[in-house]
């Protein structure tokens, strides 16, 4: 596999960053992950826009433009001839002396990009759809902020492991914020579409805003509101949304079945029409 890093395609062990990179050091980085369909990329402008927003909120700065970016991303999809699956991109702020201060201005951000082949579109949670448990959100209060400091949602997903489930859905203030790497949704006994409005408290995950206006054209209800974990187990379907995993339905809470316990025709439709148009809108 080839790599990216700051300026140079590597094969992948020849690629090296230093032991004094603040991402090593602080998990003083932020990332992006582009889903690739057909060899393209799926939305990867508002991938970019939030990338700056994230490194904005940061300080941090990188000198790489966005049409150098987007050339990166294609270099690598076309270089490791990945059709389906994702490019994964890293900034970090840099190298330097092990120093909670942040370095002196012109310290050159690190740049990492990497891709990885991938079956999205028959992932087996698609069709059998995912279990989940409920677990207490003990992320940081900047979950806006796509940084690389991902401990506690590898944990949450290690303790759903554990219990036997696929993924865990994360209670604050006692309702739910996101999965451990997922928007939650929910269907009401209304049919609309519920998913919680963005704040500090989760991620503006770019297929949630895509999946909102797409079932909004569509003629679905979208309402943004907090819900606790027992609507959702009561609710019609309940699902996630991802850039890699698009629309993915959840069967099981905690335990306990949503529905009949089986995807929702209604979710299973929404998933395929929006790959249909995500494919579509590739670049
Ligand atoms: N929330 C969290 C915590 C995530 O890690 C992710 C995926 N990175 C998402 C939501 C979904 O965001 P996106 O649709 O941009 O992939």
């Amino acid at each position: 596999r080839t790599v990216y890093v700051n300026g140079d395609y590597l094969p992948e062990n020849e690629a090296h960053v230093s032991v004094f990179d603040r991402g090593f050091l602080f998990a003083d980085g932020v990332y992006e992950v582009t889903t690739v369909l057909d060899g393209r990329l799926v939305d990867f402008g508002n991938h970019m826009a939030r990338l700056h927003r994230s490194l904005g909120e940061l300080d941090m700065t990188l000198a790489t433009d966005d049409n150098e970016l987007l050339a990166i991303h294609r270099e690598l999809v076309q270089r490791n001839g990945v059709d389906q699956g994702l490019v994964y991109l890293q900034v970090t702020r840099g190298a330097a002396d092990r120093d909670f201060v942040y370095p002196a201005t012109g310290t050159p951000a690190t740049l990492v990009l990497f891709t990885q082949h991938k079956p999205l579109l028959d992932a087996p949670a698609a069709r059998d759809g995912l279990r989940v448990v409920s677990l207490p959100d003990l992320r940081w209060n900047r979950r806006d902020i796509k940084t690389v400091q991902l401990l506690y949602p590898s944990m949450a997903k290690m303790e759903a492991k554990r219990r036997g489930a696929d993924d865990a859905w994360l209670i604050e203030g006692g309702q739910v914020t996101e999965g451990s790497s997922s928007n939650a949704w929910l269907l009401d006994h209304e049919d609309t579409l519920v998913t919680r409005a963005l704040s500090h408290s989760i991620l503006p995950g770019i297929t949630r805003s895509a999946v909102m206006a797409f079932a909004e054209e569509q003629g679905m209800r979208v309402e943004e509101r907090g819900f606790t974990i027992d609507e959702a187990k009561a609710a019609r379907a309940a699902f996630v949304t991802s850039a890699t995993s698009f629309v993915t339905p959840v069967v099981e809470i905690d335990g306990q079945p949503i529905g009949d316990g089986r995807p929702l025709p209604a979710i299973t439709r929404l998933r395929e029409r929006f790959i249909e148009e995500s494919r579509r809108r590739a670049i």
